[in-house]
């Protein structure tokens, strides 16, 4: 009781001081525990996951977004916004609650991979056997927000206003004080500590001021739902890397799969211009297509897989072949900007970022959202600590520790990335063929393969 009241008073005459220089409504304003701006796909699933941690269960979470209400309905159709979840990722969801009501819907399970290079034709391919029981998930993104949300409506911890715009946000100068959010509509909430989910143009990283290392892939990402010519077993992810970008598609049942063509801007703006049988064509083309290859290249890779046999290991020779496209779904396709982004500092004192609003990354490894719920967890988890040890939210030393932790595996999957890009975004013969040497190597070693996937697991 005694502490409330110091809270509040302490509250009224940090927003009497930032009444001197702003004008706002003069009655005490709300205050929360956690304020979350941005109810994506990450800040929906962390207000859920700190409102059910029961280290934090006398807390106040108030989750604040832009967007309209999520009022998923289940159509035969799928959506074009997919995401390959990892193991990770799908641990979380199962802690929180969430995946039993997506499994109950419907997702699909990636069994294997196969990844290839369109200039050498050089492949690696992943099969479930050899590395883990199942690589991946494939669940369209809506549905991820709409099973999380079912878990977070019962919380009574957790409130969620929708539509808001927000004016400003008064960081603290000093540990004491608290976060302001101030909407447009005049409303204002304060709150101990202040979690940024807002996505690659965080208003709440630009209010924190930290450095942001940025820049736009020359590409765009071509999404569309594609139907298959068989109706077979569909539980292979497939991905071609051509000159102007890779091509990937994921299943999402036996006669459908997810397209993510990443390539220049105006292929992109020309494909989803195209009539649907072009398009068609389009894509077997690229998923199918020889490309002109150095004869160096080609001699060069044949007889490093000759090497290969000689000590009986596998070869690129066991390439299967990918699935014939014969349809697109109505309306399906779109395009979206691709870019990298990278937050010097997750944090300051009573603020930080999480998601897409601290790191973006190119689609080609299928880890952006994977990276945001790995933040997820880890904070939650320092949040609990913190509060557990009887310290108040916000402090700096844990927000640190958050930031320290998730940069250390964020920041080298993010380099790993952008330098997969660089790779196999060059004709440049010798690049090509090292490139697909060290393909074929590590093609031809299993714990090579097995720590790549472990690491993309995380
Ligand atoms: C083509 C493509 C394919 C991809 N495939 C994969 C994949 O297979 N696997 C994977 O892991 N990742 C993938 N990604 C990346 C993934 O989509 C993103 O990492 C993910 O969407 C980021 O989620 P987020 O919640 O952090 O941000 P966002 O999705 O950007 O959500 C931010 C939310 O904040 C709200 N908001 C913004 N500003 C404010 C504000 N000022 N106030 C209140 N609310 C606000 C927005 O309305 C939105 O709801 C892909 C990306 C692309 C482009």
């Amino acid at each position: 009781m005694a502490k409330n009241s110091i809270l509040l008073l302490r509250n009224y005459m940090q927003y009497a001081l930032n009444l001197h220089t702003k004008t706002y409504c003069t009655k005490t304003p709300p205050h929360y525990d956690i304020i979350i701006v941005g109810g994506g796909m990450v800040g929906t699933t962390l207000a859920c996951t700190l409102g059910k941690n029961s280290k934090l269960s006398d807390h106040r979470i108030l989750l604040l977004e832009s967007g309209t209400p999520h009022n998923w309905i289940k159509t035969e159709k799928y959506s074009n916004r997919v995401s390959a979840l990892n193991l990770n990722t799908y641990n979380l969801m199962n802690k929180i609650g969430a995946w039993k009501h997506i499994a109950e819907i419907r997702c699909s399970s990636v069994k294997n991979m196969q990844i290839w290079d369109a200039i050498s034709d050089v492949m690696i391919s992943f099969n479930h056997e050899e590395v883990s029981n199942v690589a991946a998930h494939i669940v369209e993104n809506d549905l991820l927000i709409y099973a999380v949300g079912k878990e977070l409506c019962c919380l009574k911890n957790v409130e969620v206003k929708n539509q808001v715009k927000i004016k400003e946000f008064v960081l603290p100068q000093q540990p004491s004080q608290n976060v302001f959010v101030h909407l447009n509509e005049g409303e204002t909430f304060t709150c101990n500590l202040l979690l940024g989910c807002d996505g690659a143009q965080s208003q709440v990283r630009n209010a924190m001021g930290v450095n942001y290392i940025s820049w736009k892939y020359d590409q765009m990402g071509v999404v569309a739902t594609l139907k298959l010519s068989e109706a077979n077993e569909n539980v292979t992810a497939w991905q071609r890397f051509l000159p102007t970008g890779p091509i990937a598609i994921l299943p999402l049942k036996n006669n459908l799969s997810s397209l993510v063509w990443a390539t220049t801007p105006d292929h992109a703006r020309a494909l989803i211009e195209l009539k649907e049988v072009d398009f068609v064509d389009k894509i077997n083309d690229a998923l199918w297509k020889p490309l002109d290859n150095s004869s160096i290249i080609q001699e060069s890779t044949k007889a490093f897989n000759k090497l290969l046999e000689f000590f009986e290991l596998p070869t690129s020779n066991e390439k299967q072949l990918p699935p014939k496209v014969i349809g697109v779904d109505p309306g399906s396709t779109a395009a979206f900007p691709l870019g990298f982004g990278h937050a010097t500092n997750y944090v300051k004192q009573g603020v930080a970022l999480v998601g897409d609003a601290a790191h973006r990354v190119h689609p080609l490894a299928g880890q952006g959202v994977n990276l945001g719920f790995g933040d997820v967890s880890t904070l939650n988890k320092i949040l609990g600590e913190a509060v557990y040890s009887g310290r108040s939210l916000g402090q700096i030393t844990d927000l640190q520790e958050y930031e320290t932790l998730r940069q250390r595996h964020n920041f080298p999957t993010m380099v790993a990335i952008d330098g997969l890009h660089k790779l196999y975004n060059t004709e440049f013969p010798p690049i090509v063929l090292l490139r697909s040497l060290g393909l074929q190597f590590t093609h031809a070693l299993n714990p090579l393969k097995k720590a790549i996937i472990n690491q993309a697991a995380r």
